[in-house]
C-alpha cells in the first residue's frame, strides 16, 4: 500500500515549529488585545456565494483558487479564502454591526488552490482585524499602529507601502482610462493581461509582464481624478503616521486582489523574502458591508500570514518541559504523580512530565535529560519513607540534594520564574 501523506501545498506543523507559531501569535493576540479588539470566530465553510460577492467574480482567488465542492444537498461551498468576507458575514447576521462600532481580530487557516511554492501554500494561517463603523482616517491610523506594535515586538520592520484608491465614482472613471489607454497596446499584451482588459482592468496595474509595467509608465494615474474627500482622508491618515514616526512608501500602483477596497490599502513587505514578499495587507472596504446585505457601514481591517512572518524570524524552539520526574516503584509512582498535581496547581505555568513505563533509574534519567527539563526530581524507597525527593539540575553543576516534600514547591517556585 502507497504510503498516506499530506496534500501538497498544506503541511504539517511539528512540536518545535508550533511552538514558535504559537508565540507569533500571542504576539499579535496581545497585539489586538491591547488596543481594546475583541477575538471572532467564524466557520472554515460557507457557501460559495458569498465569496463571490464579495472578494469578485473576476478575481484570481474566485477565478482559480478556491477550494468548492457541492454540499451532499447540492448546495455550493467554498474553502474559506480569506477572512473578511467570513468575518462580514457573521457580523450582518448576528446584528453586530448597526449603530455600533466594532474592533475584531481573528486567526485560523485559510485555504487557496494555488501553485505551491516558497511562501504560497494551499492551507495557510492568517492572523486579521476587522473594523466597523468607523469612517476616519484615524482608525486606518489605528491599524497601522497596531500593525507596528505587532512587528517591533517580533523584532522585524518590514516595508509599509500605502496607496489610495479613491472612492468607486472615481474609480470608474479610472478604469475607463486605464480601459482606452490599454487598448490601444492590445496587440502587446499577453493573453491574461488581456483578459483582465476586459474583465478587471485595475488588476493590470499588479501585473508582473515587462509589457504592463512599461505601458504603465505613460498610464492615467488615479491621482489626478481623486475629489476634495478623498484627498483629505489619505492625507488625514499620513499626518497621524508622520506624527508617530511610522515610515512608508507610496506606491500609486498598489491595487491588491480583491474588488472591495475603496480609499486607503495597504501592504507590509519584506524584501529578503524573495518573489512572494508580502507579509500582509489590508485597507478600507465602506461598501462590502452592504453588497452583503448589511446596512452601509464604514469598514477597515488587514491580514497577515503567519507561514512568511515565521520565514522571517530565527526563533528556535526552547525545551517543553521544567522538571522530569523519576520514580523506582508503584508506591513512589503513585506518590509522584500526586506531587507532579499538587505542583502544577501551585505554581501556575510550571511543566512537569511524569515518567511513563517505569524503567530503570539509568533509562528514565535518560528521557529526563532528552526532554530538555532542567529539573529532575527523583523518589526511591528510602525518599518515600522519608517524604522527601531528590532535587537535581541537569544542566548546572550544582550537586544533587535532598529537600522534603513540605519544601520542594517553593524550591521550584523560585527557580522557575513562571513561563506563562
Ligand atoms: P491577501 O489578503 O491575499 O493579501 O493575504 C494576506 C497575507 O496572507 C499575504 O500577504 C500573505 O502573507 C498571506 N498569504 C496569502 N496567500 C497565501 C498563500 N497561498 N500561502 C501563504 N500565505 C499566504
Amino acid at each position: 500500500m502507497s504510503r498516506l501523506q499530506s496534500v501538497r501545498g498544506m503541511h504539517d506543523v511539528l512540536p518545535d515549529e508550533a511552538q514558535i507559531r504559537r508565540r507569533i501569535e500571542q504576539v499579535w493576540i496581545d497585539a489586538a488585545c491591547g488596543f481594546g479588539y475583541e477575538e471572532i470566530r467564524f466557520p472554515l465553510v460557507e457557501s460559495t456565494a458569498l465569496f463571490q460577492r464579495s472578494i469578485g467574480e473576476t478575481t484570481d482567488i474566485v477565478e482559480k483558487e478556491m477550494y468548492t465542492f457541492e454540499d451532499r444537498n447540492g448546495e455550493s461551498l467554498s474553502l474559506r479564502p480569506e477572512g473578511t468576507a467570513g468575518c462580514v458575514r457573521a457580523a450582518i447576521q448576528h446584528g453586530l454591526i448597526p449603530n455600533r462600532q466594532q474592533r475584531l481580530w481573528y486567526l485560523g487557516s485559510f485555504f487557496r488552490h494555488e501553485r505551491p511554492q516558497k511562501g504560497r501554500l494551499r492551507q495557510f494561517d492568517q492572523f486579521g482585524v476587522e473594523t466597523f463603523g468607523m469612517c476616519g482616517p484615524d482608525i486606518d491610523a489605528e491599524i497601522l499602529l497596531l500593525g507596528q506594535q505587532g512587528w517591533q515586538r517580533l523584532g522585524l520592520s518590514p516595508r509599509l507601502v500605502l496607496n489610495t484608491l479613491g472612492n468607486p465614482d472615481e474609480r470608474a472613471v479610472w478604469r475607463g482610462q486605464l480601459v482606452d489607454y490599454f487598448s490601444k497596446f492590445e496587440s502587446q499584451l499577453e493573453d491574461d493581461d488581456r483578459r483582465r482588459l476586459k474583465t478587471n482592468p485595475l488588476r493590470l496595474l499588479d501585473s508582473k509582464s515587462k509589457s504592463i509595467q512599461d505601458l504603465l509608465e505613460e498610464a492615467p494615474r488615479l491621482e489626478d481624478l481623486l475629489g476634495e474627500e478623498s484627498r483629505a482622508h489619505f492625507e488625514g491618515l499620513r499626518e497621524i503616521l508622520d506624527a508617530h514616526g511610522i515610515d512608508y512608501t507610496l506606491n500609486p500602483r498598489l491595487v491588491r486582489g480583491l474588488d472591495y477596497y475603496d480609499f486607503t490599502v495597504f501592504e507590509w513587505v519584506e524584501e529578503s523574502l524573495g518573489a512572494q514578499s508580502a507579509l500582509g495587507g489590508g485597507g478600507r472596504y465602506d461598501r462590502l458591508v452592504e453588497q452583503l446585505g448589511g446596512r452601509a457601514t464604514p469598514a477597515a481591517g488587514f491580514a497577515l500570514g503567519l507561514e512568511r512572518i515565521r520565514e522571517c524570524l530565527e526563533a528556535e524552539a526552547t525545551a517543553a518541559v521544567d522538571a522530569y520526574l523519576v520514580a523506582l516503584g508503584e508506591g513512589e509512582t503513585a506518590r509522584m504523580r500526586a506531587l507532579a498535581m499538587q505542583l502544577r496547581q501551585e505554581i501556575p505555568g510550571l511543566r512537569i512530565r511524569m515518567n511513563m513505563e517505569g524503567g530503570s533509574m539509568k533509562s528514565q534519567m535518560r528521557r529526563a535529560d532528552k526532554s530538555g527539563a532542567q529539573a529532575v526530581l527523583i523518589m526511591g524507597a528510602e525518599e518515600l519513607g522519608q517524604q522527601s525527593v531528590i532535587l537535581k539540575f541537569l544542566r548546572e553543576s550544582e550537586e544533587q540534594q535532598t529537600v522534603l516534600l513540605d519544601n520542594i514547591a517553593a524550591i521550584l517556585a523560585e527557580h522557575f520564574a513562571p513561563t506563562g
